[in-house]
Order: structure tokens, then sequence, then C-alpha cells
């Protein structure tokens, strides 16, 4: 079973869901009498097909006129675009934000080892000094460079596109150094054509599937390389959202993400 309006899974017997708290257990006359899909309590019409859930309730018009009293109701015309609330100061302030954390991240995990090895090269007698300083800058040097790589990543302009393929596939990576012992695991590929043209690959593992859920071939995406995170532009037959600062499955209701407290991108 999954949550109506999350889409997190819950356990059967479940009454809220745990992510959203939202009531998860269908009346038994909660079903949409077109479809079959379940119908929340409260709820005027099937989310799935739009028919009306009671029969003194009419069809929604085209226009988006929706009789329900339901807070979340909002016109789908709004969710199909991408969100203008890039530009706005809340998230240039968190795109900031983010900068600043990565640079103070990236400084503490270089003078550790800088720092660390030396110390430890002193104090312990089987670990010599001069090996201790060559490891502690070898291995500063290395941050350095993937903190610069990835400094570099975020300055890269946006780009939109579209999901041309997916694909899943099982692989296995060795462990260690011992050749016979590998550890087998399903890596997940969102292809986009981006509108220049180029090919960009979305490449996630095991339940790490977010985006490969989340799109599907057809859509169009906009990538933000401030978070490194992706915007579909149509949303309006989503129930979820995944907040483009720190990534948190939201539901489309949510007009801030429950985690960070930014505005979501609709
Ligand atoms: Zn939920
Ligand atoms: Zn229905
Ligand atoms: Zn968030």
């Amino acid at each position: 079973m999954f949550c109506q309006s999350c889409g997190a899974r819950l356990p059967e017997d479940a009454d809220f869901c745990q992510s959203c708290g939202r009531r998860a257990q269908l009346d038994k006359s909660g079903t949409c009498p077109a479809c079959g899909t379940g119908i929340q309590k409260g709820d005027d019409f099937c989310i799935n097909c739009g028919t009306a859930a009671n029969k003194g309730a009419e069809r929604p018009s085209q226009s988006g006129q929706f009789a329900g009293g339901d807070s979340g109701n909002r016109g789908t015309g709004n969710l199909i675009g991408f969100s203008d609330r890039l530009n706005s100061t809340e998230i240039l302030e968190a795109a900031q934000q983010s900068k600043k954390n990565t640079l103070g991240c990236m400084w503490v995990s270089i003078f550790v080892p800088l720092i660390g090895f030396p110390i430890a090269g002193l104090l312990m007698d089987d670990f010599p000094f001069g090996e201790s300083l060559i490891m502690g800058v070898g291995l500063a040097f290395v941050i350095l460079i993937v903190g610069l790589f990835f400094l570099r990543g975020t300055k890269k302009p946006m780009w939109e596109g579209r999901v041309v393929d997916k694909s899943k596939k099982e692989r296995r990576e060795r462990r260690g150094k011992d050749d016979n012992y590998y550890r087998t695991y399903m890596e997940y590929k969102t292809f986009i054509k981006t509108d220049s043209g180029k090919k960009k690959t979305i490449v996630e593992r095991d339940s790490g599937r977010h985006m490969y859920d989340y799109l599907e071939v057809g859509d169009r995406v906009r990538y933000h390389p401030s978070f490194g995170t992706y915007e579909k532009f149509d949303k309006s037959k989503d129930r979820i959202i995944y907040c483009n600062v720190c990534s948190m499955m939201n539901p489309i209701q949510n007009d801030r993400c429950k985690r960070c407290d930014n505005l979501l991108f609709k």
C-alpha cells in the first residue's frame, strides 16, 4: 500500500502515513465508481480520473473549478511549467548558503588530515613523522582537487532537456582486495537529451532510484547546478515533489519543504 498523498510505502494496516501524516486507510465506499482508485474521505473527486466521488457533486470543468473544500486543491495549470521561485531572493540565498556549507566542509576535510597525520606521527612511536607528513599532505591534496572539481560543477549553467530513455541493470563491483569477493547492485540510468543536443545521464543505484522513478520518458526537465537537482516541467499529475534544495520527497500539496523549509519549486 502506498500513501495517496506523498507516495510513501506504508504497512498494510497503517492508519496514517508516517511520512506526511495523511490518513491512509480508505472507507469501504471510498473507491471511484469509474476507475476503482481509492478516494480519501473528504475528497470530492477521484485523483486518478476526475470522476465525482459522491452523486451530489459534479465533474470538475476544464477551467479547473474545484468544488471541494480541501485546502490542498489548486488549479492544475499552476503545476505545469518550470518554477520561477528559482529567482526568488529566498532561493538565491539558499544557493549561497549551500555553497558556503560546501566550502566549509571542504576546508575542514582538508585541514584535518593536514594537521592530524603529522600530530599522529609525533605521538605514535611506530608511525614515522616523515611518512605521516607525506600522507597528510597527500590526502589533503586529493580532497582539495575533488572539492574544486565539485565547485566547478556548481558554476556550470542551468540546462533543460527531455528524458529519452531509462535503463536498469544488475552490476557487480569488487569489494576489497580479494578478487573473488563481489557485491551485486542494481544500477538505474535515466538518459536526458538537452536542448543543445548533449546527452546527460543520471546514474542511481539500489534504493536510491529517486529520479528513475520520478521521471518518465518524454518528461521535460531542468537541471539546477547550484543544488545539483532536477525539476520536472509538468508536475500536474504528480502526488509528490522533490525539494530542489535538499532533495527531500514532499507531498505535492506542500508549499515548503518539510525538512529544510525552503520553497518547493512549483
Ligand atoms: Zn504520505
Ligand atoms: Zn477514478
Ligand atoms: Zn528541502
